[in-house]
């Protein structure tokens, strides 16, 4: 169904893409929450997510597009086609912001979807399936984790009953911080969770260095990377630090120091770059000077662009462990496992076909980081756009993009939307 010729008007209407329009809307989401270093922290369904939720149907409603909701608060904003039982081609990110978060990650992706609607509407085309612009809900996990629950819930992916019972550091609930808000927004028609789509596209800022640093203004995702992630629980025995002998001690800390170091050389020992393997948290207990520690507990983050090797790298892991518990005993669990992805050939030369017509030159990369196109990917054809962020710098209010990349992506993106929803 993708088609394999661009539409005749998509050069002509990505050329009605307005930056200071585009622009303007960053600024005015980046109100809602933000903070006195110039980020943002727009936690999911707290009262600033709300507020922008507000702000952006304002704009899609003068627009003269229909708002709903689904279950787990992912808001759609649509242009409807000519043929009302046509699946919809759908676009967009998220609205919500790590704690420390910038004005760009998720915001973009939503705007730029937003502005391609307005430039197809404002050419006076009325495409023949509906575009839906989709703030999916929860994205970052920041407040409650894992994120990506919109875009999980609607791909059926995890159960919304699971998700709702999840609690912030606060012990409120999903299901409390959800209720309200779509109490807040009884008013909109309710969408079912999950329903058929024709194609998604996903425009991000690229959160890495490469575009900026090969001077490209937009970005081809050719995939995502995956990761596996573990907890590794070490029980030992609490003793005396000055009178239990070294034979008799069982060190907790010592057996995860020592996991911890097998595992960088097992995983560092090809000296391939793309290994991406991180301890990120390590906790000792009883973390008392003159105690031997009875516990420690470490993470794992692991990842690969390739699948097979993440896998390879990833089972590897609790072996490694057992063989340096020494006295200990060693329990390894893991948290994610989530394979590497490659985004459709027939997507991807759509939007490179769409950036050549609208001169902007693009190259080729794999997401390093997970987005809620991993999540579409499974129900429908799906694809990502990314524009550069400088000094790839992200989840930081040091988060900066120019308006001109901005743009830049948001005219492939019409360009792509309009072939899909009109070809
Ligand atoms: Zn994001």
């Amino acid at each position: 169904v993708i088609p394999e010729t661009l539409h005749p008007d998509a050069a002509a209407v990505a050329d009605r893409v307005m930056s200071d329009r585009l622009w303007d809307r960053h600024m005015a989401l980046a109100r809602h929450g933000a903070t006195a270093d110039g980020g943002v922290g727009r936690p999911a369904l707290s009262a600033e997510d709300a507020a922008a939720r507000d702000e952006l149907r304002g704009w899609a409603a003068a627009l003269g597009l229909e708002s709903s909701v689904d279950d787990i608060g992912n808001l759609f904003l649509r242009l409807a086609g000519g043929e009302a039982d046509a699946d919809p081609v759908l676009t967009g990110s998220h609205l919500d912001s790590q704690p420390t978060g910038g004005r760009f990650d998720g915001v973009y992706g939503v705007l730029a979807g937003l502005e391609a609607v307005e430039a197809i509407a404002a050419a006076g085309i009325r495409p023949r399936r509906s575009i839906d612009v989709v703030a999916w809900t929860n994205e970052e996990g920041g407040r409650f984790a894992p994120g990506m629950m919109g875009s999980a819930a609607f791909a059926r992916a995890r159960d919304l009953a699971e998700m709702r019972a999840v609690e912030d550091a606060d012990g409120v609930s999903v299901a409390a911080a959800l209720d309200a808000l779509l109490a807040r927004e009884a008013a909109l028609p309710r969408r079912p969770l999950g329903f058929p789509a024709a194609a998604y596209i996903e425009a991000h800022i690229e959160q890495g260095p490469v575009l900026e640093a090969e001077g490209f203004a937009a970005g081809v995702v050719s995939g995502i990377q995956g990761k596996r992630t573990f907890q590794v629980t070490v029980d030992g025995e609490e003793a005396h630090a000055g009178t239990t002998p070294r034979g008799a001690r069982k060190d907790a800390l010592s057996a995860a120091v020592a996991m911890i170091g097998a595992l960088e050389r097992a995983m560092e020992e090809d000296g391939d770059e793309a290994v991406m393997f991180t301890i990120g948290r390590l906790s000792v207990a009883p973390n008392v000077p003159s105690v031997v520690p009875a516990e420690a507990v470490f993470s794992v983050d692991l990842r690969h662009p390739e699948s097979e090797m993440l896998a390879a790298l990833g089972d590897r892991v609790a072996d490694i462990c057992n063989n340096h518990r020494g006295p200990c005993v060693a329990t390894v669990a893991e948290l994610i496992n989530a394979p590497s992805l490659a985004f459709p050939a027939d997507m991807r030369s759509l939007i490179r076909a769409a950036a050549d017509a609208v001169a902007v030159p693009t190259m080729d990369l794999i997401s390093a980081a997970g987005h809620d196109a991993r999540y579409l990917h499974q129900v429908c054809p799906a694809a990502m756009i990314f524009v550069p962020c400088h000094k790839g710098i992200s989840h930081n209010p040091a988060e900066s993009a120019t308006a001109d990349d901005l743009a830049a992506g948001a005219k492939v993106l019409t360009a792509a939307l309009l072939t899909l929803a009109d070809g």
